[in-house]
């Protein structure tokens, strides 16, 4: 698999990126300190999903019932 680094826009194979970053469910694969101190700081920005990998499963946590 080859991921896009959200932050310079490099293409990353999967296992040869700087860092992994989770961020609300999605892996983000970042080259080199330089982008993954940017996409940190800028998490907003930098985070779209369609670039990087979804962690979380489409099982639903069950929601609680208020009767
Ligand atoms: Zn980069």
């Amino acid at each position: 698999m080859i991921f896009k680094d959200p932050v310079c826009g490099k293409y990353i194979q999967r296992g040869k990126a700087h860092v992994v970053i989770e961020y609300e469910g999605v892996n983000y694969f970042l080259c080199c300190p330089r982008c993954q101190t940017e996409f940190e700081h800028n998490l907003k920005l930098y985070a779209r999903p369609e670039l990087g990998e979804k962690t979380r499963k489409l099982t639903q946590v069950p929601h609680h019932h208020y009767n």
